[in-house]
């Protein structure tokens, strides 16, 4: 059994990843760590395998440098830190061989999404990005559209800035990528309607995060 801690639990997504565990047959919740509990993700440490962190972007990367430190895999969900700074510090600081996954989308669908744009980028290089969110989502532009625009970039392709930020009640989580051609254009999107949408992606994590070659790893598709 893998034994999960996971931090921001009495959050939204926290809440929704407690019950994906507490179902699962190969793993167990091993703790709730959230300020409104009154329980420091330092405290639980000690009981687990493996940390994941749906948080805030001001928490996420000491909550993950805690993990690491204490040799405790971690796997991130929370966005709008930067990755590159939380990158060099794992590196640096981590102990016994913990490795830490960070997906700005745990949805499979969205996963294809991207690899569908890369390969569209590559053909009608010009796009645009809108992204849509529920009203209490704190960063923008979302973690999923800044890792589109990066894959797309990669890919050949030019996204025009500024990516579109939508937010209003009665959303959860979309995205639309645009390409415009001469004469066409070409869209994908991606909704999430439910929070569950990202539950097998985090459950995959948590089985493969212990078994990925390098400490700091960026997107699930890593693990698909
Ligand atoms: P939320 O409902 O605000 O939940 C965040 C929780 O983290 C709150 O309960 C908060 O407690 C708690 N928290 C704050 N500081 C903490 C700390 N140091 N240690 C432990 N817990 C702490 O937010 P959400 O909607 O669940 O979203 C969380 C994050 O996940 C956001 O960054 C969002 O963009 C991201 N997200 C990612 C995906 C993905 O697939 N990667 C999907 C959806 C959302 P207080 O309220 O007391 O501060």
């Amino acid at each position: 059994m893998i034994r999960v801690v996971v931090s921001g639990a009495a959050g939204r997504m926290g809440e929704t990843v407690c019950e994906a565990v507490e179902r699962a047959d190969d793993a167990e919740l091993a703790g709730r760590a959230d300020p409104s509990l009154d329980a420091p993700l330092e405290d639980l440490l000690g009981d687990a395998d493996v940390v994941v962190d749906f948080t805030t972007p001001e928490a996420a990367p000491q909550n993950v440098l805690a993990a690491v430190a204490a040799g405790v895999h971690a796997v991130v969900g929370t966005t709008g830190f930067d990755l590159d700074e939380l990158r060099g510090h794992v590196e640096a600081e981590r102990s016994d061989g913990a490795n830490v996954l960070v997906a700005p989308n745990f949805a499979i669908g969205a996963v294809l999404m991207m690899e569908f744009a890369q390969r569209a980028a590559a053909h009608l290089p010009e796009a645009e990005v809108i992204e849509l969110h529920h009203a209490a989502k704190l960063d923008a532009p979302s973690g999923t559209a800044k890792r589109t625009a990066q894959l797309i970039g990669e890919a050949g392709g030019n996204v025009h800035e500024p990516i579109h930020s939508v937010r209003l009640p009665g959303l959860v989580a979309h995205q639309e990528v645009i390409f415009g051609g001469e004469g066409q254009t070409l869209s994908i999107r991606h909704d999430s309607t439910d929070r569950h949408s990202f539950m097998p992606g985090v459950l995959l994590a948590v089985r493969g995060v212990g078994g990925l070659p390098q400490p700091f790893t960026v997107g699930l598709e890593n693990l698909l």
